[in-house]
């Protein structure tokens, strides 16, 4: 790990020892992580990649942690965050060309800015192209798929261009290969009318605000759709609402949600993922699987 310093320090590159990532994540839960390390630009990116891939050190790249569940006991080995990789190029014809760390919100409203359609699915989730391009990431009947033409990849030292059918996207789930890391990606949107899409984003707002708990911290759904049901329909029919271990609970407002209070602990949202996913079984029969990633050890990561 030392000369691990010693290098981010030659690269100019910020770095943080036993970071809480309580701080980090959505749902403000998670022991620490021994270095979180956060890239000045692209090339200094790269380079960290490289190096962390020559050391016998675990890492893994987050975006927003809006996606992201830590063990209490936190993390050993390195998380990259791509906050500051957040440049957005507004192309000719629809071509945007956004880095792993860009918000989607911002890329929503710099798109609409530009008198472009087509990312309004993105209204009120909160991650960054790296995190929604590996979950495909989706609301309002779109998903990152649907307007992703190309994805810039780090593997194994090299930079390597996907197009969007060689990454054969699913339900909340990308398919990039196995290690890889996102760097920039290439979307296209459409000739638009700003009017209209500023009044579809208001309306998915709306919405969310009125189904979705969005004032305490959460982590988005919880659990995939499954075939037979809505996973928070499934769960407000068993009774799960407002059910809650120490200072986690399912949200009162949307039953595939769940909530801090201010003092939950990892292990109180796992204990609930665990009773929901056996009261689901045992009552119903539907097998739910995980939305949310959860860390309890780097490259060895669930959903
Ligand atoms: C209030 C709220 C509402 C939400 N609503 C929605 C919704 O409507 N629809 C939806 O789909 N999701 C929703 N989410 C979940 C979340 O915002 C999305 O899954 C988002 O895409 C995660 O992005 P992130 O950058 O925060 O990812 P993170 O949580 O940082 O990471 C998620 C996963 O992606 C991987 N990853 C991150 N960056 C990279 C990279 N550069 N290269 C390779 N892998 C990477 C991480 O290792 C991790 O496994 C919501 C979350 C919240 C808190």
């Amino acid at each position: 790990m030392k000369g691990l310093l010693t290098e981010l320090d030659n690269l100019g590159c910020e770095y943080i020892e036993n970071y809480s990532m309580k701080r980090f994540t959505s749902l403000r839960v998670g022991g620490e992580a021994d270095l979180l390390v956060s890239p000045q630009n692209y090339t200094g990116f790269l380079r960290i990649l490289n190096i962390l891939s020559s050391l016998d050190l675990r890492w893994v790249v987050l975006g927003g942690g809006s996606n992201t569940i830590v063990a209490d006991s936190g993390l050993r080995g390195v998380v990259i965050v791509t906050k500051k990789l957040r440049n957005i190029e507004i192309m000719k014809d629809g071509i945007v060309l956004a880095e792993s760390g860009a918000v989607l919100g911002t890329i929503l409203k710099n798109t609409i800015d530009a008198g472009l359609t087509g990312f309004e699915f993105a209204a009120g989730i909160p991650g960054t192209v790296g995190g929604g391009i590996f979950m495909n990431a989706g609301a309002n009947g779109g998903e990152i798929k649907d307007v992703v033409e190309r994805v810039w990849i780090w593997l194994d030292g090299k930079e390597e261009v996907l197009s969007r059918d060689e990454i054969q996207f699913e339900y909340r789930k990308s398919n990039l290969p196995k290690g890889s890391v996102v760097t920039k990606a290439m979307f296209k949107l459409r000739s638009g009318n700003r009017k209209e899409s500023k009044r579809s984003v208001r309306d998915y707002m709306d919405k969310r605000s009125e189904t979705q708990p969005i004032k305490m911290s959460n982590t988005g759904s919880i659990f995939k759709n499954p075939p037979e049901i809505p996973a928070g329909k499934l769960l407000d029919e068993l009774g799960f609402k407002g059910v809650g271990i120490g200072g986690a609970r399912f949200s009162e407002i949307h039953a595939n949600f769940i909530v801090n209070s201010g003092h939950a602990y990892t292990s109180d949202i796992l204990k609930l993922i665990e009773i929901a996913k056996e009261q689901a079984f045992l009552r119903r029969g539907v097998k739910l699987e995980t939305e949310v990633r959860i860390i309890r050890i780097i490259g060895e990561e669930l959903n």
